[in-house]
């Protein structure tokens, strides 16, 4: 995925974090600010949370671009949830473009999503995995070890594959994890919860970016940055 977004508090419509912001994952789609990889986000999209009453997510995904998606413009304003894991889609060259390849991808109550490549070759093949999209294998690896191992597995994929970017986007409901490598990454803290996002979705001076190499530990009301490489 080449653009991703998670919220983390009090429930907010899936609507007003992807597609009402005005720099938001909507317009990320066709018209990136802080991408270096690839012009636009047309290949799918995902969207994936926590719902009242049921203990796995519940997702929708696409292989469409999301501007082009009438029925999921008129029902996002009434999907409501405390924890939201969404992504657009830039295919890595070689990658199927069948929604199965769309994050979020899930294990239990975790959504995952990746902004990156990787070389399939460094990672074990896991019969689970949801596609052979090498962000889907990277999903099943995460799931395999631990997300609690997410800064280990991702200086070890590092080290296999150098010229991998391995930007992690994960969230339970209970806490968001993510990493910062090759791609961007910044976050919000509003008195209702957190958003963390690949690039800000508006002009909010409060925005904070992370910088590369990081992993990001959040929970609602506490942010934790800390150097990867250090660990
Ligand atoms: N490699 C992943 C894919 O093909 C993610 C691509 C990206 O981040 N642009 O879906």
């Amino acid at each position: 995925m080449c653009r991703h977004l998670a919220w983390l508090g009090e429930p907010r419509t899936v609507s007003s974090l992807v597609l009402e912001p005005e720099l938001g994952l909507l317009r990320q789609s066709y018209q990136p600010r802080r991408q270096s990889h690839g012009l636009m986000n047309a290949d799918g999209w995902g969207v994936g949370l926590l719902a009242p009453d049921r203990a796995e997510p519940v997702r929708w995904r696409s292989s469409r671009p999301l501007w082009s998606d009438a029925s999921f413009a008129s029902v996002a304003p009434v999907l409501s949830s405390g924890c939201v894991v969404a992504a657009v889609r830039s295919a890595t060259p070689g990658m199927p473009t069948d929604e199965s390849a769309s994050a979020p991808f899930t294990d239990g109550r975790w959504l995952l999503s990746h902004n990156g490549r990787v070389d399939r070759a460094v990672l074990p093949s896991y019969a689970e995995a949801e596609s052979v999209c090498d962000s889907a294998v990277l999903a099943a690896h995460v799931f395999a070890q631990g997300p609690d191992h997410l800064a280990k597995i991702v200086t070890e994929v590092a080290r296999l594959d150098p010229v991998a970017r391995l930007s992690l986007l994960l969230s339970d409901g209970e806490r968001i994890l993510a990493t910062t490598w090759g791609d961007p990454l910044s976050y919000l803290v509003e008195p209702d919860g957190v958003v963390v996002a690949s690039e800000p979705y508006d002009d909010d001076p409060r925005w904070v970016d992370v910088p590369d190499r990081h992993l990001l530990e959040a929970t609602p009301d506490r942010v934790a940055v800390t150097a990867l490489e250090e660990r």
